[in-house]
Order: structure tokens, then sequence, then C-alpha cells
């Protein structure tokens, strides 16, 4: 191996090592969760909300870009992901659930469906 492949490797652990798991990400988020009260109704209310209203602003900005002409602006649509991040993890708290379960299960549904990767076949004879 390599001295420049060590480094790269060295440098590739120590980013994974600084990634935020998903259930860490949600427990951050609650610092400024509230608007939908301890009601699950309402909290859940809200954060259906949220995510349609941040997907929302994610997508006028490719609206923009394919329809106006702006240019790619990589930065603002993360600020959006982000977004829609904040209210995913704040749906997920609603229900209970731990982000990063309900990602694991959707891995192993997709894998499921799709064992070989996307396939157009499996997508238009799927079962579940
Ligand atoms: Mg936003």
């Amino acid at each position: 191996m390599t001295q420049n492949k060590q480094k790269k490797d060295k440098g590739d652990a120590e980013k994974m090592c600084n990634l935020l798991s998903l259930n860490e990400y949600q427990k951050l988020a609650k610092r400024t969760s509230g608007a939908g009260g301890d009601d699950v109704e309402r909290r859940l209310m809200v954060s259906a909300l949220g995510l349609a209203g941040e997907a929302g602003e994610f997508a006028n900005l490719v609206k923009k870009m394919t329809a106006h002409g702006h240019p790619l602006d990589v930065e603002a649509l993360g600020d959006e992901l982000g977004d829609v991040l904040w209210y995913l993890a704040e749906a997920a708290s609603a229900c209970g659930l731990d982000l990063s379960a309900v990602g694991e299960k959707n891995v192993e549904k997709l894998r499921k469906r799709y064992p070989n990767g996307f396939s157009k076949e499996r997508s238009l004879n799927r079962e579940g």
C-alpha cells in the first residue's frame, strides 16, 4: 500500500467517524422541536405540512433551474434537503420511531424489491 493510499484511507476513516447517524441527528433535531406541542396528532400534522412545504421549496429550486434557466445551486438545494430531514426526524419522533430504524427498514424493502439494483422490469412487475 502506498503512503498516499494510506493517507486517503485514514482520511476516509476519520470522515466516517465524524458522520452523524440518523438517530444522532434525530436527537439533535429535537432541540428545536415544539411547534406541534405534546399532542401526537398535532405534531404529525405540523411535521406532515412541514415535510410537504420543504419538499416544495426543494422542487421550486429545481423548477427554477429547469424552467427559468437559474444556475444549479447545490448549497441552496442542500439547505432545503436539511429542512426536509428536520421535518422527517420530527415526524419519526412523533410516531415514536427511530430514524435509523426507518432507514434500515426502507433499505431492506428496496433490497428485496431490487436485489441487483434498480430494474425497469422489476419496477413494472413488482408485488410490494
Ligand atoms: Mg426551507
